[in-house]
């Protein structure tokens, strides 16, 4: 089984957050709360876009942000001000609104789909492993759907379904149950050594540092190093091969 990172990744580290975005997200939280008049949505939505700003901006600077405060429980927090019950059913539909679509210019890192092709021809079970502030796993299949990668993906674990973000391994070991597969016919591709690498390490799997998207590394405890993801491909091939 192969677990790829996707910030970095398999699409860029950062990209531009932009003002329409906003909209969707409002209209999207409408959707979510049927029940609730329209003064109503339009102050839950403000409190949420307000409160979220902070996570928002971080994004434009890097997908693997500093986590304050989880989703769960800035949205919990925000129903809160706003006198409306913050049931699990409720929470888990705001989260899902606010979660932006990947925007229609964006475009997957050269070699990514070719990578998670080689993957699949390779005889390999091709896994999303990945911290995200939003998305859940629903949420990126939607994703992947509309960059044309979702065929060669076989399942996905983020870090909002498994509780903790990678470099906890809750991620990995969700989709190790879900494979069945033990550590030594595992390995991690990612982009950042502290968590994709040293954990997966830590597990026993092997691990391939990649950075089309990241300076060249100046060290690695990875067993392979990629600058890209053909290069990545590659690798992967020859790991299998040798083994
Ligand atoms: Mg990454």
């Amino acid at each position: 089984m192969a677990m790829v990172d996707v910030g970095g990744t398999l699409w860029p580290n950062s990209w531009p957050f932009r003002e329409t975005d906003a909209v969707g997200r409002r209209q999207r939280i409408a959707a979510a709360m049927p029940a609730l008049e329209p003064a109503a949505i339009q102050a839950l939505a403000d409190d949420l876009i307000s409160s979220s700003r902070p996570g928002d901006e971080a994004r434009s600077i890097s997908t693997e942000m500093e986590i304050v405060v989880k989703a769960e429980v800035l949205i919990a927090n925000s129903l809160a001000r706003q006198g409306l019950p913050a049931d699990p059913q409720t929470v888990t539909r705001l989260r899902r609104a606010m979660s932006i679509p990947i925007s229609d210019r964006m475009r997957p890192l050269p070699g990514a789909r070719e990578l998670l092709a080689e993957m699949h021809a390779l005889g390999m079970r091709t896994v999303i492993a990945s911290n995200t502030y939003w998305r859940d796993a629903d949420s990126y299949w939607d994703d992947f759907q509309l960059l044309g990668l979702a065929e060669h993906i076989d399942a996905i674990f983020t870090s909002v379904d498994a509780g903790h973000l990678k470099p906890h391994p809750a991620v990995f070991e969700m989709a190790m149950r879900w494979a069945g597969s033990p550590p030594d016919r595992c390995v991690v591709i990612g982009n950042k050594e502290e968590n994709d690498i040293l954990p997966a390490l830590a597990l026993g799997m092997r691990a391939i540092l990649v950075h089309p998207d990241d300076p060249v590394p100046a060290s690695s405890r990875a067993n392979a190093v990629a600058p890209d993801l053909w290069a990545c491909a590659a690798v992967l091939r020859n790991m299998l091969e040798a083994s």
